[in-house]
């Protein structure tokens, strides 16, 4: 059971989670008509680790380190650059095989990671205890994960504590012999409606009256008093679109909220101890930025060849102003790509634990975040606004229109009609769809909004070595 099959996997959703959509509590996330694509999209995972290709299976499935049974690699925490280099060809991989991104084992061992790097610090042993005994819940059970770190919030000028109710961040409101006794709401959670657990962090640095918030643990998404509310999201492909080779892919969102949620004492990470609290967001967000940009990459090399794609198409690819578009565009994925690199060269050590370097990772998911918009304003500007207009699938299928829509619609000899239409209706849903505004919005604040990027580039940033420098080329002894 170590490396489940996607059958296994949907099996394990049929769990009577409380899961609501439009309203209306979904019976089987497996097989309703928008959470099966969710659930489809996580399974991806399960069919790589049971591809028949061997440089697939190698990729995603390791020895575990003890009893050489085949597990997950992403249940293998990374102490070299290789390891970090695996993650990250790990969840391009994913991307550029299944059509989408199974996200769950990278986010949440992304959490895990971070509680293990918390706990070698907290001088608790039990806390580094259950951390191992659950990662080998994970190894075993091969589980699919979500992590809910966002709160809700309340009003974002106030802490914690100072809020109007408790309940704005989720906190223990008691304990007893059998564990701790949760309540609040996360809000956000990617893949939370097809996640076997969830791993729960603090959002933010807690402070010295912030005990109760400043609490981490694990939960099977089943447990009594937990309830989903999820986001629309897009369902299969409708007659109207063009097809492709690969199905919709897509996850969805969902607020998890915690009713009084019994957490038992073996799965409890932290309780209380506020100090600890900054390690392990900062810790987290670095590896999940670093994801992140694992994940963006294929994104925005698929973008990329959408312009390069279009302006051929156009018959415009050796038009002046259109070259220096798409060399923005090279010059945007290519940064991404090098940021990515050098972050996975040079990662800090947290005892044997390798976290990709904070400073780079940072940079990068800044740098695809505050340019990504533009980007998508240069993809427009080159497709032309047929990219909003193009007749739909039953129009290019009915016999009256088909010829004169093939007629009209081609563009350079290179291509016929058909494959513009194709690259016309891609590129659509790139840049200019309500999936490509989701996106938009995911870049901006998935894994943090680029004002969190800019506080840990400050912190990380060498401005001490900076102003040295400055101040012997200016002649002035260095000050203290
Ligand atoms: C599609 C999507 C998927 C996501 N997936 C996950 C997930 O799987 N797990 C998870 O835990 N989270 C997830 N998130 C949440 C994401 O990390 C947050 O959206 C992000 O951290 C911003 O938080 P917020 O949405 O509450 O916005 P806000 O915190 O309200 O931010 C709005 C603006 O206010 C600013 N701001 C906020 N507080 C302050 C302050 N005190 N002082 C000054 N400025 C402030 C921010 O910098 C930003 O500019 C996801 C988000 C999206 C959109």
């Amino acid at each position: 059971m170590a490396v489940r099959s996607p059958d296994e996997f949907r099996e394990s959703l049929r769990d009577n989670r409380r899961v609501f959509l439009y309203g209306d509590l979904v019976e089987d996330v497996t097989t309703h008509p928008i959470l099966k694509i969710s659930t489809e999209t996580a399974a991806g995972d399960f069919v790589l680790t049971h591809s028949t290709e061997p440089t697939v299976r190698d990729l995603f499935v390791a020895p575990h380190p003890e009893t050489g049974e085949p597990i997950s690699r992403y249940f293998l925490p990374p102490h070299t650059p290789e390891d970090l280099e695996k993650r990250l060809e790990m969840i391009g991989q994913s991307i550029r095989l299944t059509g989408g991104l199974p996200f769950g084992k990278d986010v949440g061992t992304d959490a895990m990671y971070a509680i293990m790097t918390t706990a070698q610090q907290m001088g608790k042993p039990e806390y580094l205890e259950r951390a191992q005994s659950y990662l080998e819940h994970l190894r075993k059970n091969d589980l699919n994960l979500c992590a809910a770190i966002t709160d809700v919030k309340g009003d974002r000028g106030k802490p914690p504590a100072q809020q109007t109710h408790p309940d704005y961040y989720l906190h223990v409101v008691d304990q007893n012999k059998d564990g701790i006794i949760v309540r609040g709401a996360k809000i956000h959670i990617t893949g939370a409606p097809v996640a076997n657990d969830i791993l729960v962090l603090p959002t933010r640095q807690m402070r010295e009256n912030e005990g109760e918030y400043s609490v981490a643990f694990a939960i099977p998404a089943n447990t009594k008093g937990i309830t989903m509310v999820c986001r629309p999201s897009r369902g299969e492909r409708g007659p109207s679109e063009f097809p492709t080779a690969l199905p919709v892919r897509g996850l969805v969102e969902a607020m998890i909220i915690f009713d009084d949620v019994l957490i038992p004492w073996d799965r409890v990470f932290m309780c209380g101890e506020w100090p600890y609290s900054m390690l392990l967001a900062y810790t987290f967000a670095t590896y999940h930025r670093f994801t992140g940009v694992s994940y963006k990459i294929p994104a925005v090399e698929i973008l990329a060849g959408c312009a390069v794609a279009m302006a051929e198409m156009n018959g415009l690819e050796r038009a002046g102003h259109i070259r220096a578009k798409l060399v923005d565009i090279a010059a945007y994925v290519e940064t991404l790509k090098a940021l990515a690199t050098a972050a996975l060269k040079s990662p800090v050590m947290h005892g044997d634990l390798a976290v990709p370097n904070p400073l780079i990772t940072n940079m990068a998911k800044l740098h695809f975040a505050s340019h990504y918009h533009e980007i998508i304003k240069l993809v427009q500007d080159i497709s032309g606004g047929i990219i909003s207009t193009m007749p739909t699938y039953q129009d290019w299928q009915n016999e009256e229109l088909h010829k004169q829509l093939e007629h009209y619609l081609g563009g350079s000899p290179r291509y016929t009609a058909e494959q513009r239409l194709r690259m016309v209706a891609l590129t659509h849903r790139m840049v200019a769809s309500a999936e490509s505004a989701h996106m938009e919005v995911i870049t901006v604040h998935g894994e943090g909004s680029m004002e969190a990027q800019r506080m840990m580039i400050h912190a990380e940033a060498p401005f001490g070595e900076y102003r040295d420098l400055a101040l012997a080329a200016a002649g002035i002894a260095p000050h203290g």
